[in-house]
């Protein structure tokens, strides 16, 4: 049976790559909707590509303007708009699979929205997990969802843990995991050099090619702090069961280490098509496009502890996960905030860590209740964020 599948960010690094995996297996899969937020030539074009059943615009000029254009060629696509169209999409009966690929708190109500009906959920998305991993969870376990993680250190550990899933990891044998991290482009930098940083260099990632919010994260180890709170979610990990190591060939992509000793490990070159491909065919493997690993090119494998010091981010957001609550939710949150000041080029580099380490000390945490209550927690740790910087 065809699947259709909505891509929620389908003009994103994320949702053009899935669109990649998906073309090599026509006879398998089927764009039913594509969303973007205000991209209307890139959303148009893959509208004129893939002919989707909806085509849904975040804003609402976008929306109209995607219409137009689609209307002058005679194409049968549908455009929506909002947010409860997202949600409208991610849900639609007639979707089996959803890749949640939107960067940031926005895609929390779609992946939500997915998960409450059942769909297969091919979750790159991290800050749904980051922000309401126990409600989101829950809502896949209620729902009858089947998650499928697709970034890359959690598709690995997806691919290395035992088959039979217990609750806990010592019921499978597991003692930890371990996540691995690129480093990102200033592994090797002083500390003095950090402050001064430009956002050019930030953004010049040395192994992926992604968008520019994940991409600062990468450089300033936010990203593997948010893998750490998304990595406790998915495996129900305690904190000092997940640790990170820096590898900065990006070959192996993470690790599970059983209590015999034993470490497996998943290799691959960098190519976020793997795992995409991987959560679009599970449980059978797919062709994804990406070429044949040449160990003997790459010739040896570095590892290095992570410096806390250089990257408190990583801190932080260990130190969020373990106060739980509304924590992490307002790391995020300050996160994004502080990640598009940097990116506008009206903070230096450190100043994301000492945001968000400033918001958290005086921000008041609660314990998590309510999408709702997550929706007015992320919209004052922003407020307070954007007081922090002014
Ligand atoms: P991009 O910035 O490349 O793409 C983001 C997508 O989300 C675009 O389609 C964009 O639309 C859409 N979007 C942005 N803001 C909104 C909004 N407010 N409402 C609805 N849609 C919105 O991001 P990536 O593809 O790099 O990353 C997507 C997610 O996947 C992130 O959570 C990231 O952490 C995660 N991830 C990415 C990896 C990668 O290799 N890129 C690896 C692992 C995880 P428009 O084009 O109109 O702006
Ligand atoms: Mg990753």
């Amino acid at each position: 049976m065809i699947q259709n599948v909505t891509i929620l960010g389908a003009t994103g690094t994320i949702g053009l790559q899935t669109l990649d995996v998906m073309s090599q297996h026509p006879e398998r899969f089927r764009a039913f909707a594509l969303t973007a937020n205000a991209n209307v030539q890139k959303l148009f074009e893959l509208c004129e590509a893939y002919s989707p059943q909806y085509a849904v615009m975040l804003q609402e000029a976008a929306a109209a303007q995607l219409e137009v254009k689609l209307k002058a060629i005679g194409s049968a696509t549908k455009v929506l708009q909002g947010i409860e169209a997202l949600n409208e999409v991610a849900a639609h009966k007639q979707v089996h699979v959803v890749m949640a690929a939107i960067v940031g708190a926005a895609g929390l109500h779609p992946a939500m929205a997915a998960a409450k009906a059942g769909k297969r959920i091919l979750l790159a998305n991290k800050e749904t997990l980051v922000m309401a991993g126990n409600l989101f969870m829950q809502a896949v376990a209620e729902g009858g969802a089947t998650l499928l993680p697709i970034d890359s250190e959690h598709n690995a550990i997806f691919q290395v843990m035992p088959q039979q899933r217990a609750e806990h990891l010592s019921d499978m044998g597991v003692k930890r995991v371990l996540l691995t991290a690129s480093g990102g482009p200033f592994k090797n930098s002083r500390m003095e050099e950090l402050h001064s940083v430009t956002k050019a260099q930030a953004l010049n990632h040395p192994n992926w090619v992604m968008g520019p919010k994940i991409t600062i994260d990468s450089a300033t180890m936010m990203n593997k702090g948010l893998e750490v709170i998304e990595a406790h979610w998915l495996f129900n990990a305690a904190p000092e069961q997940i640790d990170v190591v820096v590898h900065p060939q990006s070959i192996i992509h993470s690790m599970v280490e059983y209590i015999d000793g034993s470490v497996l490990a998943q290799l691959g070159n960098p190519d976020m098509r793997t795992p995409i491909a991987y959560g679009l065919g599970y449980p059978d493997r797919l062709q994804s496009g990406v070429s044949s690993l040449d160990l003997l090119k790459i010739g040896h494998l570095d590892f290095f502890s992570p410096d806390q010091a250089r990257f408190p981010c990583l801190r932080l957001a260990y130190d969020a996960l373990k106060v739980g609550g509304t924590a992490p939710a307002i790391l995020n949150a300050v996160n994004e905030v502080a990640v598009e000041a940097f990116l506008a080029e009206k903070i230096g580099f450190m100043e994301i860590a000492a945001t968000i380490e400033s918001v958290l000390n005086s921000a008041s945490i609660e314990q998590v209740v309510s999408v709702e209550q997550l929706v007015a927690t992320d919209a004052e740790a922003r407020r307070m964020a954007a007081h922090c910087l002014s």
